[in-house]
């Protein structure tokens, strides 16, 4: 892989994934909602900061040129950006539920294809990651829109991977289980409101979902996003990889 284009990189998975994929010697383009996250990440990883919204499909086109111009033709894509809205079933609204998928289906779908026929168009090969959750099996009492929305990646990364099987680009993803990143903070507190207790205390009824005993890192799941890019996976295609520490076993 020459040239990382990473969703989501201004902090939590995406910046360990920016960072991973650097030290390994790739050229990162860091892409965030927030430009000033994205440049700092960037600047640790010796690549390029972007500032850009994800379910802005009609964005995608420049933002890629763009890219190809600072740093050359994307040949391997993590879509990590992603919102986790937490709250009772009654309180989902409409605009809700569409930013959840505009953001976490829409967005990786549309960029997804972009860069795999950019690929396909100049005769090349590459790999793309897709950011699930081990919500997309479990169902999670707070997160009835979410969940689904996982759940529609792992079948994208599916039909994409049989899409391009053949024109040599692979697809997969990763389905995460408890990492430790503002995300999982912020779930905890939302969480915790709708059911009247602490933030520490469903932190903990999470930690005890986990097996392994230990709430992952941002780098657990980028040393698995590393190696689904990687040459080490070139007969892999279609998979979704489970990083959780056990609380999903299947
Ligand atoms: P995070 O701490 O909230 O970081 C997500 C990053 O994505 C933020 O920098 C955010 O920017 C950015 N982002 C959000 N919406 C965007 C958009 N429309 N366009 C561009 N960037 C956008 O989340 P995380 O915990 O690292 O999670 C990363 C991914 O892993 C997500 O897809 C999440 O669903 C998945 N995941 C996480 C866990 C976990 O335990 N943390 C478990 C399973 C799956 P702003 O902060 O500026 O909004």
């Amino acid at each position: 892989m020459n040239v990382a284009l990473v969703t989501g990189a201004g902090q939590g998975i995406g910046e360990a994934v920016a960072l991973k994929l650097s030290a390994l010697g790739a050229k990162v383009a860091c892409v965030d909602l927030d430009g000033a996250k994205a440049a700092a990440v960037a600047a640790k990883a010796g690549g390029k900061g972007y500032k850009a919204d994800v379910s802005n499909v009609a964005g995608f086109s420049d933002l890629l040129n763009q890219i190809e111009q600072d740093l050359g033709p994307v040949d391997g894509l993590v879509n990590v950006a992603g919102v986790c809205l937490t709250r009772p079933i009654g309180s989902v609204t409409p605009d809700e539920f569409a930013l959840t998928f505009a953001v976490n289906v829409q967005g990786l779908f549309f960029l997804s294809r972009s860069v795999a026929d950019r690929l396909v168009e100049h005769g090349a090969t590459g790999a793309v990651v897709n950011m699930a959750s081990v919500s997309a099996f479990l169902p999670k009492l707070e997160q009835i829109d979410y969940g689904a929305s996982k759940a529609a990646v792992v079948s994208l990364t599916r039909s994409l991977a049989l899409v391009y099987a053949a024109k040599g680009v692979r697809f997969n993803a990763v389905a995460p289980g408890m990492i430790d990143t503002p995300m999982t903070q912020a779930n905890a507190q939302n969480r915790a409101k709708a059911r009247g207790t602490t933030p520490q205390e469903q932190l903990d009824l999470l930690l005890k979902t986990v097996p392994m005993g230990r709430v992952g890192t941002p780098d657990d799941v980028a040393q698995t996003v590393a190696f689904l890019l990687s040459e080490e996976s070139s007969y892999i295609t279609g998979q979704t990889l489970d990083v959780c520490g056990g609380t999903l076993m299947r």
